[in-house]
């Protein structure tokens, strides 16, 4: 009798309307307005909004129960006129199509505000680590990567971790690609640091988060020291920006993950949250705080919220409640549209994430170059190549925000499409 194939149901996440409204709709109503600001012509528009190559695979998973489960995995690569399609990967039940359709094109933006020789790509696939064993989730690593090998590789398409996914896996990833291709280290970066990583990798979103949100800071004559800060999300984004700013003086009174959320108004104690969470893992039931409802973490009184988790989860009704002075994006497209708006006529400074948590895709740059030509950096020399760059992609956006008279989301994509769609005019048809 064969057995039933039992299919990964897409759930819903309860923090994120992402399937009332189509994500990818979301960063094209952004973009919309930078190609409006341009004047760029209609066909243009259409090249730059739509993706080049859109691949869903199907992979079966034998559990080491014996049962069948059948999994769709994504890998979208979204425009690569200005180099290689590059972006994470995320393991999350809720993945589908139109988020990874979404997150690649807002890779294609970012990589082209910080000027880094890289186009736009994203994969997913919809699954929950969480309930995988160790073995199945190599094995359904690797099988995924065997079924999009064909569109990757160093000079074609160069995945990195996301949500869920890491260092481990990008090893495992590679040593799958390797099998066929010969030895590859530049074809993921987010690697282990003995197989090709960078240094300065892991921690690089959170540094070029904390990086950019000083810049913001000095700019409104705001200080980071004894400032009162939220994050949503405790992962690599969220867990190394809190550090980062606990190390800078500021008070990270609240955090929250998807198993609970944790509060002191004194500020919490990040180092030893970390170790805790580290162990756990969740920031849920940490003795160094009090217990806090997940969903009050945006609306609290303090001066930074910190969104470090999924997409969408600024809505309106957030957007109206939130009483801190900036929103600094850690995550990927956190805040809606419609949010937006309301932040903005709130007079609260948004932060975007094509610029602020451009930091890992950076240092992912800096790996592939030292993969390329063999020769690795020192922690030194990688922090101070990140800094330049973000420094000069902050310079770049705030002088368009003074010269179109914009909100620093429009400026960012303003630049993004610019550099863009000039290197699309330089290709030629
Ligand atoms: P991660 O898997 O390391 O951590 C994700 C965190 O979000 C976890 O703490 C998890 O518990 C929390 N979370 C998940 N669902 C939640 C919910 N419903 N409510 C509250 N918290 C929830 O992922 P990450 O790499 O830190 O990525 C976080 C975000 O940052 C994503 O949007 C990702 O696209 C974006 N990002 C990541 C990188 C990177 O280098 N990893 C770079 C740029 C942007």
């Amino acid at each position: 009798m064969p057995q039933a194939i039992k299919r990964q149901a897409i759930q819903e996440s309860p923090v994120n309307p992402r399937h009332h409204v189509s994500a990818f709709d979301q960063v094209n109503s952004h973009l919309n307005k930078a190609f409006m600001s341009l004047d760029i012509p209609e066909v243009y528009r259409s090249v730059m909004q739509n993706c080049y190559r859109e691949l869903k695979v199907q992979i079966i998973l034998q559990r080491e129960s014996g049962a069948i489960e059948e999994y769709f995995g994504y890998r979208i690569q979204h425009n690569g006129v200005r180099g290689p399609y590059k972006g994470g990967i995320r393991y999350h039940p809720s993945v589908d199509l139109d988020e990874v359709r979404a997150l690649a094109s807002l890779m294609t933006w970012k990589t082209a505000i910080v000027n880094i020789p890289f186009g736009g790509a994203k994969g997913g696939l919809a699954c929950d680590p969480k309930k995988l064993t160790n073995r199945e989730l190599q094995a359904l690593s690797r099988a995924y990567a065997r079924k999009i090998d064909m569109a990757i590789g160093p000079h074609r398409d160069i995945p990195a971790p996301d949500v869920n996914t890491n260092a481990k896996i990008m090893a495992w990833i590679m040593d799958e690609y390797g099998r066929k291709h010969g030895l590859s280290p530049a074809c993921v970066t987010g690697k282990p640091i003995e197989l090709g990583g960078s240094k300065g990798r892991e921690q690089a979103t959170g540094r070029g988060l904390f990086h950019i949100a000083h810049r913001v800071f000095d700019d409104h004559k705001l200080s980071i020291k004894g400032a009162k800060v939220v994050v949503q999300g405790f992962g690599n984004v969220g867990s190394w920006v809190a550090n980062f700013l606990h190390d800078a003086g500021a008070k990270v009174i609240a955090v929250a993950d998807a198993e609970g959320g944790v509060f002191n108004p004194a500020g919490l104690d990040i180092p030893k949250l970390r170790l805790y969470a580290v162990d756990k893992p969740s920031v849920a039931g940490f003795s160094g705080g009090e217990a806090l409802d997940t969903r009050e973490i945006f609306t609290l009184p303090c001066d930074m919220v910190v969104p470090a988790a999924l997409g969408g989860v600024i809505t309106p009704d957030i957007a109206k409640r939130i009483q801190a002075k900036i929103v600094l994006e850690g995550a990927n497209n956190p805040v809606t549209p419609e949010a937006d708006v309301i932040l903005n006529e709130r007079g609260i400074i948004v932060i975007p994430d094509i610029l602020a948590n451009a930091g890992g895709v950076v240092v992912s740059y800096f790996e592939w170059t030292q993969n390329l030509t063999q020769f690795y950096w020192d922690e030194d020399e990688v922090y101070q190549k990140l800094e330049k760059t973000l420094n000069s992609a902050y310079a770049a956006v705030a002088k368009i925000m003074r010269e179109h008279k914009v909100n620093m989301r429009q400026a960012a994509f303003i630049l993004g499409v610019k550099r863009v769609y000039d290197a699309t005019l330089l290709r030629g048809v």
